[in-house]
């Protein structure tokens, strides 16, 4: 589990620049009064210090798709409710700067030390290095060389693997642009669904503005720091067959995350038992929930053998061993009560919830068994107020449905003695909640 808090990287600079941009605003049909602003042509290093004739030359072959849809989210057409501050809002920016501008940098087979550290600087990449220096397995000299390798086309799969955080090759640089040149036709359609999703599952007054940004490097497929979602275009490029596949889905369910953040806030503290055992139930929830929150984003069939596919096929194998993943919560109390053993805690923490463990099928389960037996209002309401009642609204379901698999007693009776928030729960929108799947984040 990674966690980090880290300052929301300021993307104002991708914004000042209006140059050559090109801007359209359309209203959808359930969307009256939206904005949707789709901005191509950007030349992202404008406002970065960078010498003048440099900057010249950079803006004739960088191209960013810098694609902002505020959606209203609404489900009835109405202007009265546009202006509504109980409806939610999620504003999403696509950004692929940092994999346009390798690409374009090695067009130019530039590879100056002025280039390459505008190259570095870019948001994505002060994430991925800052990633890397607490981690230790990446550092700015490393990611330096590994791009330079690349702009002069000495890189490759065995100098840098590209399971590994710092890897920037490709291979095909044409392939990749026409991915995202994919992506940018479509990215708006995205943006849509996303946020039609998102508002289904969201408390009233949720207002989200966030930067997904595409990139290169990385061990992650996707994750959300402070807000921001990155996304490694590998895992849709080389790891299974090409294809966007999923990305709606994942990033619904990293944008999920900030909607939790937000109503209930993220608690981590493993100090003490019941903080630790507060923080365990909370990420059940938080990841169950997000999962069943990205399972249908998308409703129809995603290519074999894609990213998406594959990962939805996890979703539904995993969903089946419900019945028998919930009995294992019992290692999470015999960890924390009734003396608290750090280190079966961590133990059990880790292997309920890295690699998608069976924690995520838990959760999974609970938020579907309330939202099917209860309603959406029921589950939108456990998001609000945490996993104490997310776990009590599910074992009152269980006492008279006797086909859902029970809560461990112990495991019961510590919920109900459990305090509703931690004091020193994140603060709303402060809290970063990386998911992992084998060796990505989700
Ligand atoms: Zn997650």
């Amino acid at each position: 589990m990674k966690t980090t808090m880290r300052q929301k990287e300021s993307n104002l600079m991708y914004r000042k620049d209006s140059s050559n941009k090109k801007c359209t605003t359309f209203h959808g049909p359930k969307c009256q009064g939206a904005n949707a602003r789709l901005t191509h042509g950007l030349n992202p290093m404008a406002t970065s210090k960078t010498p003048s004739g440099l900057k010249k030359v950079r803006s004739t072959y960088f191209r960013a798709l810098l694609l902002t849809v505020l959606s209203c989210l609404l489900l009835a057409p109405s202007a009265t409710a546009a202006t509504d501050p109980d409806k939610p809002t999620l504003e999403i920016t696509f950004d692929d700067t940092a994999i346009r501008e390798l690409i374009a940098l090695a067009k130019a087979k530039d590879s100056s030390e002025a280039s390459v550290d505008n190259w570095l600087n870019l948001p994505a990449n002060k994430y991925i290095l800052s990633v890397g220096e607490a981690e230790q397995n990446l550092t700015r000299d490393q990611f330096r060389a590994n791009a330079i390798a690349e702009i002069n086309g000495t890189a490759t799969p065995q100098t840098q693997s590209p399971t590994d955080i710092g890897c920037l090759w490709m291979s095909s640089t044409q392939d990749y642009t026409a991915m995202l040149n994919g992506f940018e036709d479509s990215a708006e359609a995205r943006i849509r669904r996303i946020a039609s999703r998102l508002a289904k599952f969201s408390p009233p007054g949720t207002h989200i503005k966030e930067t997904v940004y595409l990139h290169l490097g990385g061990d992650w497929d996707a994750v959300n720091d402070n807000g921001d979602i990155y996304v490694n275009i590998r895992f849709w490029h080389d790891l299974h067959r090409p294809s966007w596949d999923g990305i709606n889905m994942i990033v619904a369910h990293e944008s999920m995350h900030t909607v939790q953040n937000m109503a209930y806030g993220n608690p981590r503290d493993n100090s003490s038992a019941t903080p630790a055992f507060v923080t365990a139930m909370s990420k059940i929830q938080r990841e169950g929930t997000a999962r069943y929150v990205e399972n249908d984003t998308d409703p129809e069939a995603y290519a074999t053998s894609s990213y998406g596919f594959y990962e939805r096929a996890i979703t539904s194998e995993t969903y089946r061993s419900f019945p028998t993943d919930i009995k294992k919560l019992e290692t999470v109390y015999a960890a924390c009560f009734p003396k608290f053993d750090v280190d079966k805690y961590t133990e059990a923490y880790v292997d309920g919830v890295d690699t998608g463990g069976p924690f995520y099928d838990v959760g999974y389960g609970m938020a579907r068994a309330i939202d099917e037996r209860l309603g959406r209002k029921r589950l939108i309401d456990t998001i609000i107020h945490g996993p104490k009642d997310f776990f009590a609204e599910y074992a009152g379901l269980c006492a008279t449905d006797s086909s859902l698999p029970k809560l461990p007693a112990d495991v019961l009776k510590a919920v109900a003695d459990m305090p509703v928030k931690l004091d020193t729960s994140s603060p709303a929108g402060q809290s970063t909640s990386p998911v992992t799947k084998g060796e990505k984040n989700h």
